[in-house]
């Protein structure tokens, strides 16, 4: 009576309780391990191709790690589990908790369809063991019982509820032969992807601890530099689980003083900060698609034409702002952009042009290989003023002023925007401002910042209640 190890976003072998647990119960039962990935239909179509890509990538090394023994069946998590369960006679199926909305559900849905799948059976129990997260969603609470509703307190209880040390990586997993639908081929993008898979996780982290750990405090904000991890990719499908990331960070700043002791810190934070955003969404599931709070009246946001063909000047890059313009570009050619480069294009949209915060969350989740609902929703709704511990609303990023401090010699939008490459330092950021004007090729301001930001203070003021 094998059991059934349920592959989704824990893509790896090493640190893996669920994958520990269906070892320790097949091997009690002295019998095998079925690496199971569900390619459901409606959750291909409705990702985009550099995520699938990724993903496609992901799975094939998975597939190398178990020797070529991963089953990959096509179709909706309800119907197949069960019909695999039935096919091999599984004792048990083994998951990493789903801690979002939609996992919730189907893993419910599983659930149920699991107990029934046996007729006259005695059901085939769904064991959820570990989580993609060092602390699970919804496990802390404030001293009245209820969630966090701001990060730093929230970040103190993280820290003090700490996390068990990284699970032992099985060795000689005895991997069933069962029928596979076989790979999926990778859609085919232009987006520049990074080596996907727990070896390749494995290799950025070290890479990143070595030569970049130190300097991570004072640099992360320049994206110019290109001194960040780059593991949201990575954490996305699990290839490297955050405990992992913790335990050896950890051990990098043992006895450090100075920058490195400050930048384990900061790091730690910024991890924090993934495990405060799926709190958040684990006790407020409608956060994925609607505002936490109201910032502006419902018709301060722009519609119609005009407001499409600013979205289109937006998603385009052509928008006369360079750093803007930069991180859109960044988007469509890395599937990734840098942390403070997505906060001042996300502030953009919503303050500059007043276009819903969801609006530019669908842009990013079609285009980001790190596309990720609870980062990626609840970060749109921190920028926006819309989410629980969100910026206030009247801090409104300035894109040339960010663009001077943080990309100070212009290196990153020159990078990005090839029409502003003969323009020397931080004069980039200003184009307007040039003897001739923008150089050929590069748009005019679509809107005048100083102005679009008095019109969003002044919505701002006209919230309801
Ligand atoms: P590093 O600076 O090396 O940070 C280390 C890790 O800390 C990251 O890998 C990430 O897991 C975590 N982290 C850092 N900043 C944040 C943050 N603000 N919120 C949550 N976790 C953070 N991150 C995603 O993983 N997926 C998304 O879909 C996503 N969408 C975003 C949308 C917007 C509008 C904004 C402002 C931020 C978004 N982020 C998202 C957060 C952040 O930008 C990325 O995690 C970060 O840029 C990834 O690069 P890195 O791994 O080099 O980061």
């Amino acid at each position: 009576m094998p059991t059934i190890c349920w592959f989704r976003r824990d893509l790896r072998l090493a640190d893996h309780p669920a994958l520990v647990a269906a070892v320790e119960a097949a091997r009690a039962a002295d019998d095998e391990v079925v690496a199971l990935y569900v390619l459901d239909p409606a959750l291909w179509r409705s990702s985009g191709a550099p995520r699938l890509a990724y993903l496609a990538a992901s799975l094939r090394a998975l597939d190398e790690t178990t020797g070529g023994r991963l089953v990959v069946r096509h179709g909706p998590a309800e119907q197949v589990v069960p019909a695999l369960a039935r096919e091999v006679g599984a004792t048990s199926v083994h998951v990493s908790a789903a801690t979002e909305p939609y996992g919730r559900r189907r893993d419910d849905a599983v659930e149920a369809a699991l107990a029934a799948a046996v007729p006259d059976g005695p059901g085939v129990p769904l064991v959820r063991t570990g989580c993609p997260y060092a602390v699970a969603p919804g496990r802390l609470q404030t001293g009245q019982g209820g969630p966090y509703k701001v990060f730093t307190p929230f970040r103190t209880a993280w820290l003090d509820h700490g996390w068990r040390d990284p699970a032992p990586r099985p060795r000689d997993v005895p991997w069933a032969t069962v029928r596979t639908d076989g790979l999926p081929d990778a859609p085919a993008t232009d987006v520049q992807l990074p080596d996907a898979g727990e070896r390749a996780a494995r290799e950025r982290w070290q890479d990143f601890l070595r030569e970049d750990l130190a300097g991570y405090d004072v640099d992360r904000n320049r994206p110019d530099l290109d001194v960040t991890s780059w593991m949201s990719v990575h954490l996305k499908y699990g290839e490297i689980h955050p405990r992992t990331m913790l335990a050896e960070l950890a051990q990098a700043g043992r006895g450090a003083t100075g920058d490195l002791a400050t930048s384990v810190a900061t790091y730690r934070s910024e991890l924090a900060w993934r495990e405060f955003h799926a709190d958040v969404l684990w006790h407020s599931p409608g956060a994925a698609t609607e505002s936490l709070r109201p910032v502006v009246p419902e018709d301060a946001w722009a519609d119609g034409p005009d407001a499409d063909r600013a979205f289109a000047a937006w998603t385009d890059g052509r928008t006369g702002y360079p750093l803007v313009d930069a991180g859109m570009r960044q988007l469509r050619a890395q599937g990734w952009v840098h942390n403070r480069v997505r906060m001042v294009v996300a502030s953009f949209l919503v303050k500059d042009l007043h276009v819903r915060w969801q609006r530019g969350a669908a842009h990013f989740m079609a285009w980001l290989v790190d596309g990720d609902v609870p980062q990626n929703q609840l970060n749109w709704q921190w920028v926006a003023g819309t989410g629980r511990d969100a910026a206030p609303y009247f801090r409104v990023f300035n894109p040339v002023t960010q663009g001077r401090k943080f990309d100070p010699d212009g290196t990153y939008v020159r990078r990005w925007v090839p029409e502003l490459r003969d323009v020397p330092g931080g004069a980039v950021h200003e184009p307007w401002k040039l003897p001739d004007g923008p150089p050929a090729g590069y748009p005019a301001r679509i809107v005048d910042h100083a102005r679009e930001r008095e019109v969003a203070l002044a919505d701002h003021a006209r919230r309801p209640g």
